[in-house]
């Protein structure tokens, strides 16, 4: 018989890529394109919907013949996708009605200061696990209903569909068939709830949108229909999930209590807490984890606005450090960062703070303070972020965590894994396959199909690359942390001037 193997579509904000994974979750070959980021205005962030459309099917093709392989060799496409990123489209032409808006967008966000001073946010967390904030598509979908000409009329006339960037690709992929979205991509979208698991009707009425816009919601593994768009096969969609919880899938956080972290330009901390949908009183976020053999599943989520770019900061307007990988080796020729703390709030401050006015700060310099310090201090905050993220969702489950098993491209860097577990006190875990995003989506859609048996025969093919432990004691601990808080105090209150 031919090998066979799972093709993961990864549709990201800024690229389209596609991975085939073998049955090791190895990968056989990667295509990525990047598409335009679009700018109209500022706060404003557009993609062209057709465009990623295209640059995801070139890269179906290109990694079909990197990977050498026949399309009937695929078992199963997975997918997964850059989150609450929204487009409409006539149902019958195919063709959007405007361009998507992007997660990044702002433009909505006095239609969000309304709905707060409206008394609206209590019950919109309850409901959705969300905070109320335009990342969500709700205030996205009344805006494109609201400013497209004729887009309200066909709406009423059910004409319209609503999508997130996975039910889009479902759509074209299955040449107009199917219109659907999984539920970790409903939950975003904050007109889903999640306990009920229905679109739901006071969300749809207070928002203003018709519920005829809105696709079906399937579990996050199984078929959902097929790929009509490789001559000659059809292949059947597996397994979708929205970027985030798709990498905790990857990296098999699948018993509540585990965490996962992405050190990306941001980072991204999710952690499993099983069956229970946890509402946090430390501005986290309530998100359905994956719907999986008949089970609903729920994470808590924060993120830190600035991770990986306060290194890009350093290197391109300070200029200390030619690349981002520079700043391991200038920052480990200081034995610590001497009590220079670095808060890079430069977009504010995410959970637990949640504070849009802090602003970046470096404290503690003294006439001894060099750029090595300053490049400690810049890496140290970034584990100090997510530290607080972590005991801000331990504090929130009251579960215990064992490990934090991380991913994304700052993971390359030892001294900051070293120093993140340092604080954490607790083991930090890097993986062989750090692509687990898409790793994720196959893993989905691989189990779907019989490709995978079940969630403990993908356990044992999670591979730890490199493990870091603890290695300061309590009281350096506590000595640094009240370091941070301290820190972090001082730029709020020199932003609030209080
Ligand atoms: P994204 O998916 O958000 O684009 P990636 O996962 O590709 O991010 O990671 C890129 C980020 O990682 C950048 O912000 C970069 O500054 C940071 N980075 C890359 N290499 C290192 C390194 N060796 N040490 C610390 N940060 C790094």
């Amino acid at each position: 018989m031919q090998d066979s193997y799972i093709l993961a579509l990864d549709q990201g904000t800024t690229s389209s890529r596609s991975i085939l994974f073998d049955q090791q979750g190895a990968i056989v070959s990667i295509a990525q394109k990047e598409f335009k980021q679009h700018y109209p205005q500022p706060g404003w962030v557009e993609h062209d919907a057709h465009e990623i459309w295209e640059t995801q099917l070139g890269t179906m093709f290109e990694v079909i013949a990197k990977g050498r392989i026949q399309p009937k060799q695929i078992a199963a496409i997975g997918i997964t996708n850059q989150r609450e990123t929204t487009v409409i489209w006539d149902k019958e032409s195919g063709e959007p009605i405007a361009p998507a808006i992007v997660w990044q967008d702002r433009r909505t966000a006095a239609t969000c200061d309304t709905l707060r001073a409206a008394g609206h946010a209590p019950m919109l967390q309850e409901k959705t696990g969300l905070i109320l904030d335009a990342y969500f598509s709700a205030t996205k979908i009344k805006w494109l209903l609201d400013h497209t000409p004729g887009a309200r009329e066909k709406a009423a006339k059910g004409q319209l569909a609503f999508g997130t960037m996975d039910c889009w690709l479902i759509w074209k992929l299955s040449n107009g068939k199917v219109h659907a979205t999984d539920v970790t991509n409903a939950s975003r979208t904050m007109l889903y709830n999640i306990h009920t698991l229905q679109w739901d009707q006071e969300l749809l009425t207070l928002f203003d949108i018709p519920h005829s816009l809105l696709p079906m919601v399937v579990p996050s593994s199984g078929v959902i229909g097929d790929c009509q768009v490789i001559p000659g096969h059809t292949i059947p969609i597996g397994g979708v999930a929205g970027d985030q919880q798709a990498a905790l899938f990857g990296q098999l956080c699948i018993d509540p209590g585990m965490v996962k972290n992405t050190y990306g330009t941001g980072c991204f901390m999710l952690m499993n807490t099983g069956e229970k949908a946890i509402s946090s009183t430390n501005n986290l976020l309530t998100t359905i984890a994956w719907q999986l053999d008949g089970k609903t599943e729920y994470a808590l989520e924060g993120s830190v606005f600035i991770g990986g770019a306060v290194v890009q900061w350093l290197r391109d307007q300070l200029k200390v450090i030619h690349s981002a990988p520079d700043i391991e080796k200038l920052a480990s020729s200081v034995p610590d960062s001497q009590g220079v703390y670095m808060v890079p709030a430069f977009a504010g401050l995410g959970a637990p703070y949640w504070n849009a006015y802090a602003r970046g700060t470096i404290f503690g310099l003294t006439r001894g303070s060099n750029q090595a310090h300053i490049a400690r201090a810049a890496l140290d905050s970034i584990a100090y972020q997510s530290a607080d993220l972590l005991s801000a969702m331990q504090s929130d489950a009251r579960i215990p965590i064992q490990e934090l098993r991380v991913d994304g491209g700052a993971t390359v860097n030892d001294l900051l894994m070293q120093f993140q577990s340092d604080l954490l006190d607790c083991k930090v875990v890097r993986p062989v396959i750090t692509e687990t995003t898409a790793l994720g989506a196959a893993y989905l859609a691989g189990l779907a199909v019989g490709y995978w048996t079940s969630k403990e025969q993908l356990r044992s093919l999670w591979k730890s690359n490199r493990l870091f432990t603890p290695q300061i004691d309590a009281a350096k601990r506590q000595e640094l942390t009240n370091g941070w808080k301290r820190a972090v105090k001082a730029s709020i209150a020199w932003a609030t001037n209080q």
